[in-house]
């Protein structure tokens, strides 16, 4: 953990031990300068679940945090299109990833302060992270890895992305009619909605991301 009372500058400090923050602290302790990362529950299980390219897991060294693989993922534009992408796809470990970039962090050195980081003011030579718990951590360079809040950062013009509301289900199922092998990456079929007009086409007014992950529902659950 970070001693605070030393009052010591630390070349970086990350906010937010989310699977952003984790992967820039590891790297940047690896390269020899100190880190202290700061988050209100930095050894809690990350809430969400997580799909990836089996490929980009490889290049990271990180097949070992993958629980199931497909060997590709199918969308379905509407009930006549269907794109196959040949690429394996692959869910997240969580628990596994987490453990792994927490303990390359602590090899290399990273400290960590649990707490929520309320303010950042900016002096010259340094900035100084005020946390709820009442510590000040300084550091050099402060990295906000907060994630959807983007909490500590100010905008010199009006921003506002929208944003993007996901939710999963996780079932264990006796079958299911989707190819074993394959996973539903974006499914807008919208014909199980024949019979409900008023569904339809309020579906139609909306921009809708139809997410149908077998992430969520296969019976190898
Ligand atoms: C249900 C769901 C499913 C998703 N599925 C996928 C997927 O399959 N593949 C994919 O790539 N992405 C997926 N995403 C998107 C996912 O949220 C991001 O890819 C990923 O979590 C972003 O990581 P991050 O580290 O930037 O932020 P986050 O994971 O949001 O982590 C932010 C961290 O900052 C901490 N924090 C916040 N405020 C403060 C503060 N003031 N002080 C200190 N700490 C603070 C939080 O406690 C948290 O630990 C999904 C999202 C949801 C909601």
């Amino acid at each position: 953990m970070c001693d605070p009372s030393k009052g010591l500058v630390v070349d970086l400090a990350v906010v937010g031990g989310g699977p952003a923050g984790l992967a820039v602290a590891q790297q940047v302790s690896k390269a020899g300068l100190s880190v202290c990362l700061i988050d209100p529950s930095p050894k809690l299980i990350w809430p969400n679940n997580y799909g990836v390219w089996v490929d980009e897991f490889e290049a990271m060294d990180l097949l070992d945090c993958l629980d199931t693989t497909w060997s590709g993922a199918v969308v379905y534009i509407d009930d006549k299109t269907k794109k196959d992408l040949g690429r394996p796809y692959g869910r997240v470990n969580r628990k596994q990833l987490k453990s792994k970039m927490l303990q390359k962090c602590l090899s290399n050195g990273v400290k960590f302060h649990q707490a929520k980081v309320v303010k950042v003011v900016h002096e010259e030579s340094e900035s100084l992270l005020i946390c709820n718990d009442g510590v000040t951590i300084h550091a050099a360079v402060v990295l906000d890895a907060t994630g959807f809040s983007r909490c500590l950062v100010q905008y010199d013009k009006p921003y506002n992305p929208g944003y993007q509301v996901a939710y999963g289900i996780l079932a264990e199922v006796e079958e299911h009619p989707f190819d074993i092998d394959k996973m539903v990456f974006m499914d807008w079929r919208d014909s199980h909605l024949d019979n409900n007009l008023e569904d339809r086409d309020y579906d139609k007014g909306y921009s809708s991301f139809g997410l149908h992950d077998q992430q969520f529902s296969t019976d190898r659950e």
